[in-house]
């Protein structure tokens, strides 16, 4: 190859001199090994110029205020902080300059003895002016700066420090920081004439003000200083450098599901921004707006992410981008009828808050004009009802204002998008998501530029309430926190069947059902998280003792939108907890017939509680096992029908019994073989009885809409009285005894042409009965196969041709899909895609 080969680039038609600005977080800059990081960074890219503007070394800022309250509180505790930062900048030089050091550790030297002078004179004058912590709080950038521009100069790079104190000239108005750009500018170019270098390290957050003191762009104002130094170098991009993949659509920390989004507008941006996404600082965007700069969020920690990029054009599908918390504030309600109509009061109640300088983040008033309610700083609060009390003294003293109301511990859930405006249902996706969430709304708000609507909530509800909102516009899964009482048979069944359905309801269903807690009588289990894979071994490595009390709170602490609990016990305990559970908005969903059969008064508790919080209570699988008996019961009643009869084989185990016993083998070998098969429950008594079928007929009776109690039905019990008592091995060793008796009904039956069933029956004005009764040999009960249930439901439109259920009505893998079916069923009214 010739000596004389043009590079590639050669050839190109020479582009214009690209500016690129780049701010690095303190997030980006924790300690020396980061410094080379966003070095090589910095090194790997080919800009023209290059300016980079930093933050402090991650909490430095904080680490300086605290400093300086110490010390103007006068706590000696002051000399330990500030060595401790001193030690910290040193250590990052020692470390990240090596030999080239010293020049770099004597200026922080003389720097940190100039502190150390501040600080002594605020011990001694016991406060701390304003000036003097500007002075004092932006000093993290300056070391900062140095830090990085002596790395890159250590480096053999053509680079250099730019003090922004030196050029950066600002005043602080009403609406924040304003820049003063003709001033600033032409110091720029003063300082560029004697500082020409390619790459150049600025410090963030600091400035100038006017009259030449020292002073800050508010916290997190670094991102804002990237903003103000990429116009002034007329760059043709910003690069915000974080610790995150760019903007999310939630803050990660609350919504782990948060998503990236790719593209936002810069109205959007503002938003999040401003309703504290704190990813960028909001008046970051107004100097990119007039310039149409592109502002690129993205991950230090993975350079090769695309990030987030901020342009004037919105882009993405939904009509929410994302949604944002601010917490720490308050609502302030003036109310009263002598409000409505009278001009001005809004205007009185700004006026009112101006002069006490109180900032108002949102504002409401009803149509009514019977109240306006605005929100405003916690720490402005008080300031904020004094100054209202004040301005209304006239009208609360004459009672035309009722009162001036303060609520604290309020935060401002926003959701944002420029997709939202002119698209209805928006507000009302957001509304139902948090009203099933069961957090309350305390005030509402939508800017007219229909990019925004903020609701007030109480601070407590805001991790919910953001959580559910998200999953609500689908930007995450609806989340359950779940737990399951009792383990056993159908328990057991169902814990596997929603591990095995969990990938794909997550995926195709965008449904997480998390199990978070296991309890069964001799121990419990309480995750943080979810019981990934096998929750046996789970469970037996973390049982702690079974309460009742902490699970709930267990399940509630996870602040999951939704929180619901399956009992496959049996136990009329827990049946007792179930109007406290829905009370709190905690859907119960249960093949546990202890409920809907019990005591009248506790059914109906439970139907208050459910109605009361719209939780829901689900026990399809009571009758009938997975069979859809309840459901198409209920479809009937709520379609208008009335159910004029319902009867039915309840029992697999005793259709099993009359299926079979044609005489040929006595009844009492059936049960034995049954019991063998697994048939019956480990007391056959327990199915001979007919309770548990009285029991599901006085579920299916109050689901049509009548108050039957147990006691109201006439049981027949196939247990004689005299075995009633006996242990299971006696009862079992003398069951022949009833074989005799047994034959004789069939004889007679089968004399007349009819069969022996075990049959429930329920008319209104009749009643209702369990027992064995002889029908004829073409009845629809006489011919099912061995183990079916069949429910019939005669009704006004189904009368000479009932509405039949049919098939397999036990078994804990039917019972446990039929409790499935119920959760999606809960799940899909929560709003999940099932
Ligand atoms: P830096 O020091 O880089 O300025 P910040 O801590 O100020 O970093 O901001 C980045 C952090 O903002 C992220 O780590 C993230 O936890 C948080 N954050 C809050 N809301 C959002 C959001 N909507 N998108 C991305 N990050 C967010
Ligand atoms: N260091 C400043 C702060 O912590 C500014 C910034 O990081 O953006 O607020
Ligand atoms: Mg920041």
């Amino acid at each position: 190859m010739s000596s004389a080969a043009v590079s590639p680039t050669d050839s190109l038609p020479a582009a214009a001199a690209r500016t690129v600005v780049h701010k690095f977080g303190g997030t980006s800059v924790a300690d020396a090994g980061r410094y080379r990081h966003v070095a090589q960074l910095l090194l790997a890219r080919e800009e023209d110029v290059q300016v980079t503007v930093v933050s402090a070394m991650k909490g430095v800022t904080d680490g300086l205020i605290e400093v300086a309250r110490l010390a103007a509180a006068a706590d000696p505790a002051w000399e330990t902080c500030w060595r401790q930062l001193r030690e910290r900048h040193h250590d990052a030089a020692v470390a990240l300059l090596g030999e080239h050091a010293a020049t770099t550790l004597a200026w922080l030297d003389a720097r940190f003895t100039r502190l150390h002078d501040v600080l002594a004179a605020l011990a001694v004058i016991g406060e701390l002016p304003q000036e003097v912590l500007d002075r004092v709080q932006g000093l993290g950038e300056v070391f900062s700066a140095h830090l990085l521009g002596h790395h890159l100069q250590a480096l053999g790079e053509d680079a250099d420090v730019l003090d922004a104190r030196d050029v950066l000239v600002v005043n602080h108005g009403e609406l924040g920081v304003d820049v003063d750009w003709a001033a600033s500018a032409a110091k720029l170019a003063l300082w560029r004439q004697s500082h020409p270098a390619r790459r150049l390290v600025v410090t963030g957050f600091v400035a100038r003000d006017g009259k030449g003191h020292t002073t800050t762009l508010g916290r997190n104002g670094s991102d804002f200083s990237g903003a103000i130094f990429a116009a002034l170098f007329a760059a043709d991009e910003l690069h915000i450098w974080t610790d995150v993949d760019g903007v999310l659509s939630a803050d990660p920390r609350v919504v782990p599901e948060a998503v990236q989004l790719e593209a936002l507008s810069y109205d959007e941006a503002c938003e999040l921004a401003y309703f504290g996404a704190k990813v960028v600082h909001p008046q970051t965007m107004s100097p990119a707006i007039e310039r149409g700069l592109p502002i690129i969020i993205r991950n230090t920690f993975q350079p090769q992410h695309p990030g987030t990029r901020i342009t004037a054009v919105s882009a993405g599908a939904g009509p929410i981008k994302g949604l944002t918390l601010s917490p720490d504030l308050a609502v302030l309600n003036v109310e009263g009828t002598g409000l409505i109509g009278v001009p001005g009061t809004a205007e009185r109640v700004f006026a009112a808050l101006r002069t006490a300088h109180v900032s108002v983040v949102m504002i409401s008033q009803g149509s009514s004009e019977h109240s306006i309610c605005c929100v405003v700083r916690h720490s402005e609060a008080l300031r904020a009802r004094d100054a209202l009390t004040q301005a209304f003294s006239h009208e609360l003293a004459a009672g035309q204002v009722q009162q001036v109301q303060l609520t604290e511990g309020v935060s401002v859930l926003a959701a944002v998008g420029d997709g939202m405006a002119g698209q209805p249902g928006v507000a009302a996706r957001l509304f139902e998501a948090l009203g099933r969430a069961q957090v309350n709304i305390l005030a509402i708000a939508q800017g007219s530029s229909e990019r925004n609507i903020s609701v007030a909530i109480a601070a407590r509800d805001a991790t919910k309430a953001l959580r559910a909102a998200h999953a609500g516009f689908w930007l995450s899964p609806q989340t359950f926190s779940v737990g399951v009482i009792g383990p056993g048979n159908v328990g057991a069944a169902l814990l596997e069947q929603l591990r095995a359905a969990q990938p794909q309801l997550l995926a195709r269903a965008r449904l997480d059902l998390r199990l978070r807690a296991v309890v069964a009588r001799r121990g419990m289990l309480l995750e943080p998280c979810a019981v990934a894979g096998d929750w046996k071994a789970a469970f037996e490595a973390a049982m702690q003792p079974t309460d009742l009390d902490r699970f709930t709170e267990h399940l509630l602490s996870a602040r999951l939108p939704h929180t619901l609990i399956v009992d496959c016990s049996g136990s009329a305990e827990v049946a007792d907890r179930y109007p406290a559970w829905l009370a709190a908005g905690i859907h119960v969903v249960t093949p546990n017939k202890q409920a809907g059969s019990g005591p009248l008064a506790r059914y109906q508790a439970i139907r208050d509680a459910a109605a009361a919080t719209g939780a829901r209570f689900r026990y399809e699988a009571t009758v009938g096992a997975g069979l859809p008996v309840i459901t198409t019961l209920r479809d009937l009643v709520d379609t208008g029908d009335a159910v004029t009869a319902i009867a039915g084989i309840f029992s697999g185990t005793l259709a099993w019994l009359f299926n079979k016993y044609d005489g040929s083998v006595p009844f009492s070998q059936l049960v034995t073989q049954a019991r063998a098969m697994g048939y019956t429950e480990p007391d056959p008594r327990d199915d001979l009885s007919g309770v548990d079928v009285a029991r599901k007929l006085v579920i299916l009776a109050r689901e049509a809409g009548h108050d039957l109690s147990l006691e109201d039905v006439a049981v027949e019990s196939l247990v004689p009285a005299a075995l009633q008592q006996a242990s299971v091995e006696d009862f079992m060793a003398r069951l022949q005894d009833v074989d005799a008796g047994f034959d004789e009904r069939l004889a007679a039956a089968k004399a007349r042409g009819n069969v022996l069933r075990y049959v429930a029956r329920f008319a209104p004005g009749q009643a209702p009965s369990v027992g064995l009764v002889e029908l004829p040999g073409d009845h629809a009960f006489a011919n099912l196969r061995l183990t079916d249930n069949v429910v019939q439901f005669t009704t006004r439109r189904y009368c000479d041709n009932p509405l039949v259920v049919q098939g397999p009505g036990a078994g804990p893998e039917v019972t446990a899909a039929g409790v499935f079916a119920d959760v999606l069923r809960v799940a899909a009214g929560e709003g999940a895609r099932l």
